[in-house]
């Protein structure tokens, strides 16, 4: 009866029934009484990584990811309950749950029921808990292990979960709403609550570096420069004194290692964003950042190869990016994207406010050619047919008229379908330079939002073949929890006192 309403439900929309049609039946791949457990796990994440993403990085230094090297491969779908592409928050929530949600739904059901997150899971059995991300660590997947909300935009909330979570330790960017300016119910501030908790907070390299492992040791680790809406840089942009996911990951399996184990989640949030923009360079060295913090994982999964299990994935795929170009053919350069110097981020954020600064009233794009060819590459004299750097008539062209109307600040918005889909939601001669210079690698791309592509999982270690095949989003939490040991199911939580 639940079954055919169901059914009927669906048949109205079309949309609804490609999606169930789509979603490989779930469980088939977990397994009830799996015979061994893995005491540590990791389970990475990279935010809008996509087979192109990691092919993309991988061409760009000419070998393999470590992920690409990992025995156990499968295929992941992502769509959410009510939208054949998904979100970070309906995404996080499958994988960390196993339920299948809502857009913006975090740690919930589709009908805002509580459900377990394997990061709780784990600190039930014992464990200790690390969660990691390189953008806020309030954002949508970092939170989805360890908050129950209706909205991945209620950061205070999240925030105030986050300290309550009572994880051992977290690291990355830092908090969206610390003092609940944007909440309806604000709570104090998020610091002072987590110090009053027990929390190390630290936010410089020096006291990040001099972290020991010692007993009730909990922390909340902060880059010292949030780039972007309490981001750390793109890693493009990452300076010295800056933590590198790497560094944040190594830290975190010194802290938390212990004889119950631990359950450790890293996120490489900055790639979806450099999706978003259509910045290919920016992704590519995003993906590589993330994929170096997968091989520290790695080096403690060859010193307990019989007790680790690392799970590599993405939440879903952005910006439609391809590895060919319409004008481009056949060819591709990838090496000419070295010549990237800055994030789509850092471009818009100081090179160009810079100059708009200097050349004040008489800014004409003859000025602004020498500075595109430092931070791009890109050349305004040569012969395109021989040098990929070397824009093509109608290239200039685009690049001028964007160059107009970036100076007239002009910030596209959605409202004319055209210049959106020439500049989406960002500066006109910012993302005219990453396309340029990306369809001329032979990099192409098609949105400046998700897509409903389904992504790559990576596995090795105990319990590693589990995640071979093709399988949906829910079923790597239920795959995971069958190598916690668990049985492979959704859990709801207890109603709140
Ligand atoms: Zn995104």
């Amino acid at each position: 009866m639940v079954r055919a309403k169901k059914v009927a439900k669906a048949l109205v929309l079309f949309g609804l029934v490609a999606l169930s049609a789509l979603q490989p039946q779930g469980g088939l791949w977990a397994a009830d009484d799996y015979p061994r457990t893995a005491k540590y796990i990791f389970l990475f994440i990279g935010d809008g990584m996509g087979i192109p993403q990691r092919a993309a990085a991988s061409a760009y230094t000419g070998k393999p990811l470590t992920v690409d090297t990992f025995p156990a491969q499968g295929v992941t779908t992502t769509a959410a309950a009510d939208r054949f592409i998904t979100d970070s928050a309906a995404a996080g929530t499958a994988m960390a749950s196993g339920t299948k949600s809502r857009i913006g739904y975090l740690g919930v059901d589709p009908n805002l029921r509580p459900v377990k997150t394997l990061a709780e899971m784990a600190k039930e059995q014992g464990k200790k808990v690390g969660i990691v991300s390189s953008v806020s660590i309030d954002h949508a997947t970092p939170a989805a292990f360890y908050a129950h909300v209706p909205s991945r935009s209620m950061y205070h909330e999240i925030g105030m979960a986050l300290v309550k979570s009572d994880f051992d330790f977290f690291g990355g960017g830092g908090f969206k709403d610390p003092d609940g300016k944007k909440s309806k119910a604000p709570q104090g501030n998020v610091l002072e609550a987590a110090r009053s908790a027990g929390y190390t907070l630290v936010d410089n390299k020096r006291d990040f570096m001099a972290l020991k492992n010692s007993p009730g040791l909990k922390v909340i680790a902060i880059n010292p420069w949030l780039q972007d809406s309490a981001a750390m840089p793109y890693e493009i942009d990452r300076r010295s004194e800056d933590i590198s996911l790497a560094e944040f990951t190594e830290k975190a399996v010194e802290l938390l290692d212990n004889p119950q184990g631990f359950f450790l989640m890293v996120e490489g949030g900055k790639i979806d964003w450099a999706c978003h923009a259509n910045d290919g360079v920016a992704a590519i060295r995003d993906t590589l950042a993330l994929d170096e913090a997968v091989r520290v994982a790695f080096h403690f999964y060859e010193k307990h190869p019989q007790e680790t299990l690392i799970v590599v994935t993405g939440d879903h795929e952005c910006g439609g990016l391809t590895l060919g170009f319409a004008g481009t053919k056949y060819e591709t350069e990838f090496n000419m994207l070295k010549h990237q110097k800055v994030s789509f981020q850092k471009f818009s954020d100081e090179v160009l406010k810079q100059f708009r600064q200097e050349c004040g009233a008489d800014c004409d794009f003859e000025k602004i050619k020498p500075v595109i060819t430092a931070n791009f590459g890109l050349k305004f004299t040569g012969d395109p047919q021989s040098d990929p750097l070397v824009l093509k008539p109608y290239q200039e062209a685009m690049l001028r008229e964007a160059f107009e109307r970036s100076m007239a600040a002009e910030r596209i918005k959605a409202d004319d379908p055209e210049t959106y889909l020439l500049y989406g939601d960002y500066d006109p001669l910012t993302v005219t330079l990453t396309h340029v210079l990306n369809n001329n690698a032979g990099l192409g791309w098609t949105s400046f939002q998700h897509t409903g592509a389904p992504v790559t999982t990576s596995a090795v270690g105990v319990g590693a073949e589990l995640f071979n095949g093709y399988y949906d989003n829910t079923d790597l939490a239920k795959k995971t929890m069958s190598v916690m040991g668990l049985t492979p199911q959704v859990v709801y939580m207890a109603e709140a006192a």
